[in-house]
């Protein structure tokens, strides 16, 4: 017989932290039926009224900040700072969600063009009604609420399958979000497997699914939504490059690979997983990458792996580096389940599995390249293009390489900073996806535009 519930463990002590039903098709479909009666009333509420109520939600948030951090720190393993954190940049997004909506999307005039002197025309972004939110378990707040927020802002009501990896958290946000909002079920969380996604996917009330995971769920998501022609953000995987130019701060280039790499134990989407440096300054920069990278461990300074089955996908893409590469730090041996000690590995080809697919673990390959130009073909040639990394002291030179990174996100002189600027739309290309999340491209993505034109 099937269960009809799941637990969550705590990855590092392997202890159970909860139980939560696997929702059927037809609680999905009752909670989509609730949303579409609270969709309706939150759209009627309008701008103003919606924003004073999402930031009474931030200010909810903001003070249930450390019980969130420590049920993201015991559902992932990642440290409490480093949930913390992701909290707060959470905040940030929920934040310029709410005071740009009004702008970004309420109804403004515009030029009816030299035909139409008579006419009166004016643009609109009116809300979608119920919004889909599939979710990952790596960021299980940050993530999803660069959806969430956005899609709540633009004046739909959220129906949010969080991760069976981290459904606690997801169920808190929700109940935390009636706090502010009692009077219709406007954000819900439904928790299962997969399959309770699926079912989300495929109700033909459900008017968009923004959905953050690998890129071979997406594709499933898809098919699902394709049944009804619902509309979807894929925000995937992705296999960022690092490049380092001639003329590079060597040290901060060091600092920031580093920390792109390993952070979240390099279960992050724009982590950094593949390095360049140009030939000119590659043994210095290996060096300071070497000297820092000697004292981080596993389990001290970042976290263990959160889902067991990645495990396996580190073990092999290490193998296959060491095999075929020259291992500069780590190698097999580093894999101490849970917790995996950073690799690096050069000279691995560029056409092994370890350098073409998502690795998701603390591990890099770095390759010696003539000039930047190779470095960027290098970085290019990749089915993912998520984001990536351009260190180079000419602010010039790097902006041409950024622009030229197919990505898209590129951090100049700094690693990830893209994703705590709100403004800045987040998603990728190719396997990384399509669609944006954040800034008003993430608002407008929510939405669908309102044309009308009035004869005077
Ligand atoms: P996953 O694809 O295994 O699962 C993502 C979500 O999809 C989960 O909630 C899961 O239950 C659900 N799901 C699974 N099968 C489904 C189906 N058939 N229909 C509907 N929903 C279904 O991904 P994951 O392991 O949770 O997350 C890791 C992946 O997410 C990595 O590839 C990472 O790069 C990516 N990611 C991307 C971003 C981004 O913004 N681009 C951010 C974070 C993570």
């Amino acid at each position: 017989m099937t269960t009809l519930t799941f637990e969550s463990l705590n990855p590092a002590t392997g202890q159970v932290i909860g139980s939560h039903p696997k929702q059927s098709a037809q609680a999905v479909h009752e909670a989509v039926g609730r949303a579409e009666t609270a969709a309706a009333w939150w759209d009627r509420l309008g701008h103003a009224g919606r924003r004073r109520r999402l930031l009474d939600y931030k200010a909810v948030v903001t003070r249930h900040l450390r019980e969130l951090a420590e049920l993201v720190h015991q559902e992932t393993g990642k440290p409490v700072a480093d949930a913390s954190l992701e909290l707060v940049l959470a905040i940030t997004h929920l934040d310029w969600a709410a005071r740009n909506a009004p702008k970004v999307l309420g109804r403004r005039r515009v030029s009816s063009g030299m035909l139409g002197v008579n006419l009166a025309a004016t643009l609109e972004y009116l809300p979608l009604g119920v919004v889909g939110v599939i979710g990952p378990w790596n960021y299980p707040v940050f993530t999803p609420m660069g959806s969430i927020a956005y899609a709540l802002a633009a004046g739909n009501a959220v129906v949010f399958k969080p991760s069976e990896l981290t459904p606690g958290i997801g169920v808190r946000l929700a109940e935390l979000f009636t706090e502010s909002v009692p009077e219709h079920p406007v954000f819900q969380t439904v928790t299962g497997l997969g399959e309770t996604g699926a079912f989300l996917a495929r109700d033909p009330r459900v008017k968009k699914i923004a959905f953050t995971g690998s890129t071979a769920t997406a594709k499933r998501v898809m098919a699902a939504c394709a049944e009804n022609l619902t509309p979807m953000v894929a925000e995937c995987g992705g296999k960022d490059a690092f490049i380092v130019d001639a003329d590079a701060d060597l040290k901060a280039a060091a600092d920031a690979c580093l920390w792109g790499a390993l952070s979240n134990a390099g279960q992050t989407c724009v982590g950094v997983e593949r390095v360049y440096v140009v030939d000119a300054v590659y043994a210095p920069f290996m060096r300071e990458l070497s000297e820092r990278a000697a004292s981080i461990r596993a389990g001290e300074h970042y976290g263990p792996i959160t889902m067991p089955g990645q495990l396996d996908i580190i073990r092999r893409h290490i193998d296959d580096a060491t095999a075929s590469g020259k291992a500069i730090m780590g190698g097999t041996d580093s894999v101490r389940a849970p917790f995996v000690d950073p690799v690096i590995v050069e000279d691995v080809p560029e056409d092994s599995p370890s350098v073409r697919e998502e690795t998701f673990g603390p591990t890099i390959t770095v390759r010696r390249t003539r000039d930047a130009q190779e470095a960027l073909e290098l970085a290019n040639a990749s089915a993912y293009g998520l984001a990536g990394t351009v260190f180079a002291r000419d602010a010039r030179r790097a902006m041409e390489l950024a622009r030229a990174m197919r990505s898209g996100m590129t951090a100049v002189n700094s690693v990830i900073s893209f994703a705590g600027v709100p403004a800045l739309p987040f998603g990728g290309v190719g396997d990384s996806g399509f669609g944006r999340i954040h800034g008003a491209d993430g608002l407008r993505e929510f939405t669908r535009p309102k044309a009308i034109s009035r004869q005077r």
